[in-house]
């Protein structure tokens, strides 16, 4: 059989594997489970003259490649937004990231001098050991802040206790942001925030959604002569010999490939491979676990509600996390300027209180929610749509780690042409940018019979698109830059 890439997914590691494949001349067979749109977690969605992204997507990257590549396959360019994001919490909005005077004022005098006790508290006698998230920050913050500003939102994403979480990840996501940071910006003001502020300041974004530049990139593809079978979602991976021969759909289609880039959760690859892989690679595989996300998106009879791109729900009574207000990304991704189109995000698991809604009660608890926090009210005759987005965030429990690396292992010793890319298909928790570094190191392994670990792309993050905290992280050291070819360190 002469060369052909079959690519599992037109998310942006997907994508990214076919536009270089296709520019290089290579025959591209992409296989996405979703039948209307590419751009996978980045899609842009249409509603009521509407465009909305299914969670908000900053364009951002700390690397040159990655930014030629988005100048090229959205040749119109992209709009460069000057971010505004601030946090929800008992009634009053606090801006993100932190300022001093203004926290300290938002939550009243009494619970200031608690915040700065305890804080005081907390540097003299810290928790040990310092196992957990809460550990983390209270160590660093006092208890009192990290009530307020902290624990909701991230107890509401991973939807267990912050005393569970593990104190790596406040480490890793948390590592620009302290209280000596704070105060050195309340006292320098601009000067003493510019590290911060460089990295949150502004963001790249797509005029028409964040789903405009996959499609763009799509298209560059398609016109090559190469194609996309939309709404086949690969159910069987067939392999002998150790080589993947074929992947199989569910509807019982089959195409066969000399080369294979998946980027579906590593979970499903697993389940998928015929014949099964031993039984400890099963298992591993079964045990890596997922959250979900459900956006609410309802359309407002009001312009300009606020004027910031996201605000965080850190009320603890609301379930939604974040409220992203697409007009304030784009204007033109709103074509009826009397009304404002609002995507609440509720994060879950399957099977949970949240998950089992349906469309209608998950709209009406947006509605009810969004009339709560006094940002709008929202007649029922107005509509409203829900997407669930199925394994939208890897967890890092404790033994994903472990796990994953098991069935890298397995893979990377059975199967020669499979390239597992992206943020599902490597279970890491990156961004765009990363999730395409791992789709072109792929295609150079492929190609050029280079050796990257795509598996450590981005293991050393430095931002991330839902943590309030992250965005205040410093520039630091480059990521993964995609001209490096030598094998990056092992992940954790
Ligand atoms: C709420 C939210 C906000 C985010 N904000 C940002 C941000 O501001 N900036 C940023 O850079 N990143 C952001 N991200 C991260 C970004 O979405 C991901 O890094 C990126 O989409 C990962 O691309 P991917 O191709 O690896 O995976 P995905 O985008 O998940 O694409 C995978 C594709 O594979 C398809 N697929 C799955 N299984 C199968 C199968 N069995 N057969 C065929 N096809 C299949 C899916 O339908 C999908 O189209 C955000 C993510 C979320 C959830």
């Amino acid at each position: 059989m002469s060369e052909r890439h079959v690519v599992v997914g037109a998310g942006p590691a997907g994508l990214t594997a076919a536009w270089l494949l296709a520019r290089r001349g290579r025959e591209v067979l992409l296989l996405e489970a979703d039948a209307h749109g590419a751009g996978g977690l980045a899609r842009t969605m249409e509603y009521q003259g509407h465009r909305y992204d299914l969670g908000p997507h900053r364009f951002y990257t700390k690397s040159d490649a990655i930014q030629e590549m988005w100048r090229q396959m959205l040749p119109e360019g992209l709009l460069e937004v000057r971010r505004r994001t601030r946090i929800v919490y008992e009634g009053k909005l606090f801006s993100y990231p932190l300022a001093l005077g203004e926290t300290l004022r938002g939550i009243g005098p009494r619970r200031a001098v608690r915040a700065l006790y305890d804080c005081l508290a907390a540097r003299l006698r810290p928790r040990r050991p310092e196992a957990s998230f809460q550990d983390w920050v209270v160590n660093r913050f006092g208890r009192e802040l990290y009530e307020t500003f902290f624990r909701t939102y991230t107890e509401k994403v991973w939807g267990v206790p912050c005393a569970e979480i593990d104190r790596d990840w406040a480490a890793q996501r948390i590592r620009g942001l302290s209280l000596a940071r704070i105060l050195y910006q309340a006292v320098l003001g601009e000067r003493g925030s510019r590290n911060a502020r460089s990295l949150v300041d502004r963001f790249l974004y797509p005029r028409l959604g964040a789903g405009q530049l996959w499609q763009s990139a799509l298209d560059q593809v398609l016109c090559r002569g190469n194609r996309i079978e939309m709404g086949e979602a690969v159910a069987r991976v067939r392999h002998r010999g150790g080589r993947v021969e074929a992947m199989e759909s569910a509807s019982g289609r089959s195409f066969e490939g000399t080369h294979f880039y998946v980027t579906m959760t590593l979970q499903s690859l697993v389940r998928a491979l015929d014949p099964p892989p031993p039984p400890e690679v099963l298992a591993a595989g079964e045990a890596l676990r997922h959250r979900d996300l459900i956006t609410a998106v309802l359309i407002v009879e009001r312009q300009g509600l606020f004027p910031d791109q996201w605000l965080y729900v850190h009320t603890p009574e609301a379930r939604a996390a974040r409220i992203t207000a697409y007009a304030n990304w784009s204007e033109d991704l709103c074509k009826d300027a009397r009304t404002t189109a609002l995507g609440l995000e509720y994060f879950c698991s399957r099977g949970d209180d949240l998950s089992s809604l349906d469309d209608a009660a998950l709209l009406a608890l947006a509605r009810r929610e969004l009339e709560a926090l006094g940002l709008a009210r929202v007649e029922e005759k107005a509509g409203g749509r829900v997407h669930r987005s199925l394994d939208a965030y890897p967890v890092y429990d404790a033994a994903y780690g472990r796990n994953r690396e098991i069935v890298k292992r397995w893979l990377a010793g059975a199967l020669a042409n499979a390239y597992p890319a992206g943020r599902k298909g490597l279970h890491n928790y990156n961004s765009q940018d990363h999730a395409m570094m791992t789709g072109a190191l792929s295609v150079r392994n492929a190609l050029d019979g280079e050796r990257h670990d795509v598996w450590s792309v981005n293991t050393d993050r430095e931002y991330a698109e839902d943590a309030p905290a992250a965005a205040a992280l410093p520039a630091g050291r480059q990521a993964g830059a995609l001209s490096a070819n030598r094998p990056e360190p092992a992940a954790r």
